[in-house]
């Protein structure tokens, strides 16, 4: 096995080699992250259409550098390729877990946390173990815990189907994240037991303005309710975006036009807000 990797080293070109050597830092780095907890996550608010209402929030995970933030797109990968990504989710899972704890206890209403599940994390044989230990350890309702899975996680697994029954029993929620960028959104949607889509951005980002992208809009969230799963929108950005989505009747969204992910230190404010609202 030596002597093969030896060889196809020898067919990298320098540009290659470079990308190798730039992987295997950022690996080690990922490591040394994880060890010294230099992850945090932030928490996007999920709203409510129509009478706006505050359903819960998506936690996003980033990497705190002394001088900068790493977003997830710049590392999940890496760490998904390198199998750092048990340890990685299983962080994300109980953290997001532990906070949602916390607005149950002190929250007037029932918060839900999302937290997205990467497919390796997924295929674990012992996921779902894991989720029903992690509830268990943080007090944590599941049913105020919902896993994010795109299609290709659920298509590139054979027993998806067990697993989400697996899920179910305990009382999780599901949903389908990315909604329509995979391939067979629609053989998913005949097999599977979920709880809700979530409409990708980039459905989202052109609308109301392009009439195809409103026409598709349309379509998955009739599709949804037909099939009596909610739906959620991601990526609002304007007060036009929202009224068109309410309009059609998506039920819940998520966006820069009513939040960006929120550090910790700004969500005790944010929630304070919703809470005097709800006292009005
Ligand atoms: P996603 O699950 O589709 O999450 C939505 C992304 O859109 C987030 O990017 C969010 O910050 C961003 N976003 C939210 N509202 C808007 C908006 O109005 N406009 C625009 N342009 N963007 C918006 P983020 O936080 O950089 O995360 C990127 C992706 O990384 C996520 O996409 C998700 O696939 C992955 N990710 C994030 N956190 C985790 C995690 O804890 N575990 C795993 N496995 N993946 C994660
Ligand atoms: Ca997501
Ligand atoms: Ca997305
Ligand atoms: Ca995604």
């Amino acid at each position: 096995a030596k002597i093969q990797g030896k060889r196809r080293f020898c067919l990298f070109n320098d540009g290659m080699a470079d990308k190798v050597r730039l992987r295997m830092q950022t690996e080690q780095r990922l490591r040394q992250a994880m060890s010294r907890q230099a992850f945090e996550l932030h928490y996007q608010p999920l709203i409510a259409l129509g009478e706006p209402q505050l359903m819960g929030f998506e936690a996003l995970i980033r990497w705190r550098e002394p001088d900068r933030l790493i977003m997830p797109d710049s590392f999940i990968t890496i760490a998904e390729e390198c199998g750092l990504i048990h340890d990685i989710g299983e962080w994300v899972l109980h953290s997001a877990c532990e906070q949602a704890r916390q607005w149950q206890d002190n929250y007037p209403l029932p918060l839900r946390v999302a937290v997205n599940v990467s497919a390796r994390q997924f295929a674990a044989p012992d996921f779902v173990r894991k989720v029903g230990l992690i509830l268990l350890e943080t007090g944590l309702y599941p049913h105020l815990l919902e896993l994010e899975v795109t299609e290709s996680t659920l298509q590139i697994m054979e027993d998806s189907q067990r697993v989400l029954g697996e899920l179910k029993a305990l009382g999780v929620s599901i949903s389908i994240d990315d909604f329509g960028t995979g391939y067979s959104s629609m053989a998913l949607l005949k097999h599977l037991t979920i709880d809700r889509l979530k409409i990708d951005r980039s459905f989202v980002k052109d609308t109301p303005e392009a009439v195809r992208d409103c026409a598709i809009c349309r379509a998955i969230v009739t599709l949804a309710h037909s099939l009596m799963l909610s739906i959620t929108a991601e990526g609002v950005e304007t007060a036009e975006q929202a009224e068109f989505l309410a309009k059609i009747g998506c039920d819940t969204a998520q966006g820069y036009l009513f939040a960006k992910p929120l550090p910790l230190d700004a969500l005790a404010g944010y929630l304070a807000q919703w809470q005097a609202r709800l006292r009005e």
